[in-house]
């Protein structure tokens, strides 16, 4: 597990933003009440992140912060000092940011920042810039703030690096560059990258003030003049990168059922209509309705909270039993849909035929300790071009009820 070193002599102050850490973030925290301490912590220990208190009573000025980062250990510095050149001084060096310490709410920005910087470590961000002094300066500030950073000089490398890391959240781009500039840059980004997967801050000098109105127009999130603080600089990423994470949770949201976690039926239909228009070889599928036997039965012995538990344990066995490019929806109620991509007529067969016997064959326990066994019917078909989406729906559904029909707990497939 990550540890946090917190090093204040004000006892009451370490002891709450331990607990506060202990009770909102996986860490360890150790706490130091002098230098000396934090010493021994250091030996012993690396760190995810360090908070300094720079009045301490072996170390008044700060001594603690140079001691720190030379053992190369992230700092965050806690401060009740607002003497502006002191503070200025401390962001000089390589500290994360300099907070205050003064109130409830400074230990809430804290715990804030901590969790910031955990999620940050997921994300990847694209710096480009022709100028080598200032690709190290950003660099090296992203990897203070815990990004995987990656760098380019000009747009043309930058494209490049994005096909091969189609993953990169932010890119923050120089405007005048050698080959391909940033406006351009942006340009040709934004062709395959929406604001939703991709987030974009330009950097730019102060005198060029239309060229921010243009990389705005351009589908850039934000902008940075040059020359920039770091605090400055360290607040627009965090916030570009927030608002990415925030848009990705809703749409996460909007795309699958809450109960199960699964897709739903309006994810399904944008998503399969995505998958066909781009279906240029014609790859085969198959699509499947699943219903369980005899649910309302379930339901009227062991109560509705129980055929919640049923259809969950169910979705978990459609998962675990598809491989990741196949489509897991729940339609609704009891039903399921899935389809199977690039496969055939018999191949389809014996894997729902295995899924089938799966479930017949899984016995759940509920957490009031119910034993339940219950199995269930599927239809399905081959999709065909001509018919479309909805008709494949349709054969499936007819193919389900003709397995209700001949005694439920098998797969009928349309020849
Ligand atoms: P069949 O074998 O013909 O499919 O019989 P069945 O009882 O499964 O079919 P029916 O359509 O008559 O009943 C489905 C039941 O599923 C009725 C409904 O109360 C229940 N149901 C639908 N959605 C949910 C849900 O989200 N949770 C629970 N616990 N029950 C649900
Ligand atoms: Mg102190
Ligand atoms: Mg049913």
């Amino acid at each position: 597990m990550d540890r946090i070193l917190i090093v204040e002599d004000n006892q009451t102050l370490s002891k709450l933003i331990a607990k506060k850490i202990q009770a909102s973030l996986p860490y360890e925290v150790d706490v130091a009440y002098k230098l000396s301490e934090a010493k021994l912590f250091l030996k012993k220990y690396n760190y995810f992140v360090t908070l300094l208190d720079i009045n301490l009573p072996d170390a008044p000025n700060g001594e603690v912060v140079d001691y720190v980062l030379s053992k190369k250990q992230p700092v965050i510095v806690l401060s009740a000092n607002i003497d502006k050149d002191f503070r200025k001084k401390m962001l000089q060096k390589n500290i994360i940011d300099y907070v205050n310490k003064s109130g409830v709410d400074d230990i809430k920005y804290i715990i804030q920042t901590l969790q910031r910087l955990e999620k940050n470590k997921e994300h990847k961000v694209l710096v480009v810039d022709d100028s080598m002094v200032f690709r190290k300066q950003m660099s090296g500030l992203l990897e203070n703030l815990f990004f995987k950073v990656y760098s380019v000089a000009h747009g043309e490398e930058a494209l490049n690096m994005l096909q091969t890391h189609q993953d990169i959240s932010l890119i923050i781009t120089d405007y005048n560059m050698p080959v391909m500039n940033g406006l351009e840059l942006v340009h040709e980004v934004r062709k395959k990258h929406n604001k939703n997967d991709l987030c974009v801050i330009a950097i730019s000098s102060n005198n060029e003030d239309e060229v921010n109105a243009l990389f705005l127009k351009e589908g850039a999130n934000d902008y940075i003049n040059k020359p920039f603080s770091k605090e400055e600089f360290s607040c627009r990423v965090n916030n570009s990168i927030e608002a990415l994470e925030n848009i990705q949770l809703i749409t996460n949201h909007a795309n699958r059922d809450f109960l199960t976690g699964l897709y739903n039926r309006r994810y399904f239909f944008e998503n399969m209509h995505e998958y066909i228009e781009n279906n240029e070889n014609d790859e085969k599928f198959a699509v499947a309705m699943i219903d369980i036997d005899f649910f309302k039965k379930v339901n009227d012995t062991y109560g509705h909270d129980t055929g919640d538990e049923v259809i969950v344990q169910l979705s978990e066995i459609l998962r675990t039993n598809t491989n990741h490019r196949d489509l897991v929806s729940r339609f609704g109620g009891e039903e399921f849909c899935i389809v199977l991509k690039d496969i055939d007529q018999a191949n389809a067969l014996a894997i729902l035929e295995r899924l089938r016997a799966e479930i017949e064959t899984t016995t759940i326990i509920t957490h009031k300790k119910e034993t339940i066994n219950f199995t269930v019917s599927i239809g399905a078909t081959i999709y065909n071009e001509e018919d479309g989406l909805d008709e494949a729906i349709n054969q499936a559904d007819m193919m389900l009820y003709k397995a209700k029909q001949n005694g439920r707990n098998q797969v009928i497939m349309q020849p």
